[in-house]
């Protein structure tokens, strides 16, 4: 946590001195599109873990399957995490990827301080989902995350709720959700699982558009033999 501070503060540092006016714009473009890159980056993960694989495939089973589907079990079970618990692994994960985007002469202002906030900014929004998806369960909420749920900001309880409705196939975005809704119009997570089907990666028994796909076959099945039997 402390090592994900620091490289925070040196791109915070290189942004107060690189920083211009003129480059205001460019760098409030590569904060919003890092914070929609990153919840693009872990609503994949999100719709990787709950469709894809098992609880025990080595690495990623613990950690995100398992974590994920039980979610939908017992929704509310992230709100007695505490804040290392739900961040602590993520902020461990992120220092790699940070790194060079801390060592970027970012205090020289230009692209490379452009480029720090864009990268910083994609790993916080992927860092803190979990802090976020958490407020969005939580019976009650500090009035300035409140304010930020209901300016959609941030993931707000009524847009997440979505998600949490059978077959749980749609709104897998948990930081805003801001693509939520063009991602699910365009089929995107459908067309995905054709791709990694096609591809050979195993659905998992108990997953997500796996139990609707078997759901939908089996209602054909059913059709197929009413429609024999007359
Ligand atoms: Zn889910
Ligand atoms: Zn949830």
């Amino acid at each position: 946590m402390l090592t994900f501070l620091a490289l925070t503060c040196t791109i915070a540092y290189g942004a107060v001195q690189g920083g211009t006016l003129a480059l205001a714009p460019w760098l409030l473009a590569a904060l919003m599109l890092g914070y929609v890159a990153g919840d693009l980056f872990t609503g994949f993960i999100h719709y990787f873990a709950d469709n894809f694989g098992s609880e025990t495939t080595p690495v990623l089973g613990p950690a995100f399957v398992y974590r994920f589907r039980q979610h939908h079990v017992e929704p509310r079970h992230i709100c007695t995490l505490n804040f290392r618990e739900l961040n602590g692994s993520h902020m461990l994960v992120s220092i790699p990827f940070l790194l060079p985007f801390a060592l970027l002469p970012s205090a020289e202002g230009g692209w490379p301080l452009v480029l720090a906030l864009f990268g910083w900014s994609t790993l916080a929004s992927g860092v803190f989902t979990a802090q976020v998806h958490r407020w969005a369960h939580d019976l009650e909420q500090p009035a300035l995350v409140r304010f930020l749920q209901r300016t959609r900001l941030i993931l707000s309880p009524e847009h997440h709720a979505r998600h949490h409705r059978r077959p749980y196939d749609v709104h897998f975005c948990i930081t805003n959700g801001w693509l939520n809704g063009l991602l699910d119009r365009l089929r995107v997570w459908d067309r995905l699982t054709d791709l990694f089907v096609w591809m050979g990666v195993p659905q998992a028994d108990d997953s997500v558009l796996g139990s609707a796909r078997r759901r939908q076959r089996e209602r054909a099945a059913f059709h197929d033999e009413a429609i024999a039997a007359e």
